[in-house]
């Protein structure tokens, strides 16, 4: 079975969800289909909360959503799917108002509020192309997403519960599948633990894709843009940037991870877990050839080169004083972070100063207060960070919080690491070298997947 996910530029208008229905019919059998929002609709959406907590008029805001979604809706030929594509939109329109409401009384946006609202979003989509693919003579279903991507509840930035998911599909979304059926659902959006909506953070259908992809097994998972595939450089910058044909996990996900806007950071872990091929393309040229993403093979034609590059970047240093520092102590601070959720870009460690590139909307406050004492923290924004990727390099999140943990008290004068890669360079006292390499090697190479330490931070 495959995923096509199509964003939200592919699903703007009725010419554009009627484009992505010729799609979807041109590829017969189990297929599920994941949407973006609107073009734009998220935005507006966020807009009118804001306007809310100020204590402002959503309606006139709501109602042009409305209108939008209603005039696509018109252009269902079959009356009862039509009948049924608008009484849900309207439908979902009503619980905008009533969390717009909410947000109002409570006079701030507050995260959980926030998903709720934006989810309206992914279901308008949703249910409009839904009703489109049927249109098309193409049987589909329409799945609620908040029902089937189970997360931890994180919101705004939720990661996904992957046997909660694969239980759910089981249930809602294999059996429709296993009758060669079209599934719709909306991307970026699930629910936590305790059932309240969730997002996967700002462009985070195509992680949608590759998290159903792999709960599925799904035999390939394709992100339908409005671009011919991933390229060399955001053309905006580099206006003869060229379409990469193939590119490995690693240099997709590093790419991702440096502001190339193409893909959602985290979108390749899940298909890069289960080694499923993900292929980039066009919706408005679908024959065009796009960009095919997958394992890495040495030298070649996957180990293909790009840059990019992410403004809004707050570069942290932190000077803790002791000389040297002790691994442990440095351990600490990736630790908080990743329990935080904040992702580290860039990290380098030189004569006593950690330095840290990190998102500049990251809240380092907590962080900030729990070190203070023995450490020094300074915050420098207006930064940005830029990558070269030139070979596939990548593994997980864990590497460095984990490598620096097993090494204790061990001193370590530099360290770089480039995000995304699974590389970790440290500079030790020879004395310790092999020490250092055989923890490193029983805890870590010897294991590569299970976390190798636990009961830490
Ligand atoms: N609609 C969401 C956003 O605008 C998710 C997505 O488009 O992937 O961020
Ligand atoms: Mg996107």
């Amino acid at each position: 079975m495959r995923v096509l996910k199509f964003g939200g530029s592919s699903v703007a208008d009725s010419e554009a969800i009627g484009r992505v229905a010729a799609i979807v019919a041109r590829q017969p059998g189990a297929t599920v289909v994941v949407v973006s929002a609107l073009a734009g609709v998220t935005d507006a959406l966020l807009l009118l909360a804001d306007t809310a907590a100020a204590g402002g008029n959503c309606q006139p805001g709501l109602d042009a959503l409305l209108q939008r979604h209603d005039a696509i809706a018109a252009t269902i030929s079959h009356p009862q799917r039509r009948q049924l594509a608008e009484l849900s939109i309207s439908g979902f329109a009503d619980s905008a108002r009533t969390t717009l409401r909410a947000i109002a009384a409570d006079g701030r946006t507050h995260p959980a509020l926030l998903d709720k609202l934006v989810a309206v979003g992914e279901l308008w989509s949703s249910r409009l192309v839904d009703a489109a693919v049927s249109d098309a003579g193409v049987e589909s279903h329409w799945v609620d997403a908040r029902g089937v991507v189970k997360t931890d509840g994180r919101h705004q930035a939720a990661s996904p519960d992957f046997e909660a998911t694969v239980k759910c599909l089981d249930r809602l979304v294999r059996p429709w599948l296993a009758r060669q059926r079209v599934v719709v659902l909306g991307g970026f959006i699930g629910s936590g633990p305790d059932g309240a909506p969730t997002t996967l953070g700002r462009g985070g259908s195509d992680y949608s894709a590759t998290i159903l992809g792999a709960c599925l097994a799904a035999d390939e998972i394709q992100i339908w843009t409005d671009v011919d595939g991933v390229l060399t450089a955001d053309p905006r910058v580099v206006h003869d940037a060229q379409v990469l044909p193939v590119l490995s996990y690693e240099a997709a996900h590093t790419l991702a991870r440096f502001g190339a806007k193409i893909l959602h950071p985290r979108t390749m872990e899940p298909a890069a877990a289960r080694g499923i091929p993900v292929r980039v393309l066009n919706s408005f040229r679908p024959d065009a050839t796009g960009t095919r993403i997958g394992p890495a093979v040495i030298g070649g034609a996957a180990e293909a080169s790009a840059a990019s590059s992410r403004a809004d970047i707050a570069l942290v240093e932190i000077r803790l004083d002791h000389a040297p520092i002790e691994a442990g102590a440095i351990a600490r601070v990736f630790g908080e972070l990743h329990d935080a959720g904040i992702a580290v870009i860039l990290a380098e460690l030189c004569d006593g100063r950690l330095a840290l590139a990190v998102d500049a909307a990251a809240d380092l406050e907590p962080l900030q207060r729990r070190l203070s004492g023995h450490t020094t923290v300074q915050v420098t924004l207006g930064k940005s960070a830029v990558c070269v990727v030139a070979a596939p390099v990548a593994r997980e999140a864990r590497l460095v919080f984990d490598a620096l943990t097993l090494l204790g008290t061990t001193p370590i004068h530099l360290m770089a690491r480039p995000a995304g890669a699974a590389t970790l360079g440290l500079v030790v006292d020879t004395a310790d070298a092999l020490m250092v390499v055989k923890q490193l090697h029983d805890g870590i190479v010897a294991r590569p997947c299970s976390p190798a330490v636990q009961g830490v931070a």
